[in-house]
């Protein structure tokens, strides 16, 4: 069939929307109906090659949610008609950590970056006859696509598919990062920098685990004042040392139970532990960009201090078990979904979008497929 899709063809360029062929599914196929895809960071650090992918044309966006129109003959739990969510990485089911429920871990996650399917071939192919490749498996900005089973989950048809769209990525990455990462506790303090998609989702994820004390900090004023819709007790937009001041001032002296690095780790991590109690956490969410090979924490202090500095990828669980979860929470009003998005966008809308991502003033552009 033939389908509108944003192409990333090149480093430091705009999307471009055209027309693209998307071939019918293979048997453990989906084909999907895009209705709502997110703005998500990630998708923006290929753009600007600072997450390397190993080929252009490709059709980026993850963070997705659509209708079921066809399946392959050997589809198991989908049907035509079924609203899902996309996952960004596949749960293949038989890997090692497939097999023990953490899919988030697949052995096939360090291929989503590579272009195909999950079977190793295209689905796609631009009007010069060119493969066209998938970020994460999924190529989700564009009016519909196909995916593997494996990166398909049916949710009921009651969720907005615009909210159901959030729940695919930014949302369980940051409020996994509390609840299954930090293993945040009642009562516990808690430092959060940086408040786009995931922070935010940290801040009500603390929330959620009875966090006594969350600080929010970014550099854009308009987000603290976001957080504390989402539960942040304070805000600040304090970097560096100022940062560790203001943290330590807050906290009597001895710093937060557990700092999240939510954006620019290269500048953000050492605040953050220094920022960070004796024995305390610190989640890493964000992606820092290929070019920096390292971060310096002094070994003395990282032994001295005890604190552990930890990563976490879609929350640190598995998909498939957070997602009905989370549904469930929003469904009782104790998850915010509808309140993440700040402004929808039309598909040749989509740099557009990008350049409010880029200037801090969404916290989630959300496409909408007509
Ligand atoms: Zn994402
Ligand atoms: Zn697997």
């Amino acid at each position: 069939m033939d389908i509108r899709a944003a192409v990333f063809r090149e480093v430091g360029a705009a999307l471009r929307v055209e027309r693209i062929v998307l071939d019918p599914p293979q048997p453990t196929e989906v084909l999907v109906r895009l209705a709502a895809i997110g703005l998500c960071r990630t998708d923006y650090h290929v753009m600007r090659g600072e997450r390397r992918v190993a080929m252009q044309p490709m059709v980026l966006g993850h963070e997705a949610a659509g209708i079921v129109e066809a399946i392959g003959d050997q589809v198991q739990g989908v049907a035509p008609g079924d609203h899902v969510v996309l996952t960004f990485i596949p749960g293949c089911g038989h890997c090692r950590w497939c097999q023990r429920g953490l899919h988030h871990l697949c052995a096939e996650g360090p291929r989503i970056t590579h272009g195909p399917q999950l079977d190793g071939s295209f689905r796609r192919r631009d009007a010069g006859g060119r493969d066209v490749g998938a970020f994460c498996m999924i190529g989700a900005f564009a009016e519909a696509t196909v995916v593997d089973q494996a990166s398909v989950l049916v949710i009921d048809k009651d969720i907005p598919l615009d909210h159901a769209s959030l729940i695919a990525c930014g949302v369980p990455a940051g409020v996994g990062a509390a609840r299954h990462r930090a293993r945040v506790k009642p009562g516990d303090t808690v430092l959060v920098v940086g408040c786009g998609g995931d922070g935010m989702n940290v801040v009500q994820g603390a929330k959620l685990c009875g966090a006594s004390m969350i600080i929010a900090a970014d550099i854009v004023a308009q987000k603290l004042e976001w957080a504390r819709d989402f539960g942040a007790t304070h805000g600040t937009t304090a970097q560096g040392d100022e940062l560790i001041s203001t943290v330590l001032a807050l906290t009597d002296g001895i710093g937060v139970d557990h700092a999240f690095v939510c954006i620019n780790p290269a500048e953000t991590l050492l605040p953050a532990f220094r920022a960070t109690t004796k024995a305390g956490n610190v989640v890493v969410t964000a992606i820092t960009p290929d070019t920096v090979k390292q971060i310096d924490v002094p070994p003395l202090e990282l032994f001295a201090t005890q604190k552990a500095i930890m990563g976490a990828v879609y929350g640190f669980a598995s998909p498939r078990l957070q997602i009905p979860e989370l549904l469930g929470l929003y469904r009782r009003g104790d998850l915010k979904l509808g309140e993440l998005i700040s402004r929808t966008y039309r598909l040749d809308e989509i740099n557009q979008g990008y350049a409010d991502l880029d200037a801090g003033r969404n916290l989630r552009g959300v496409v909408l497929i007509d």
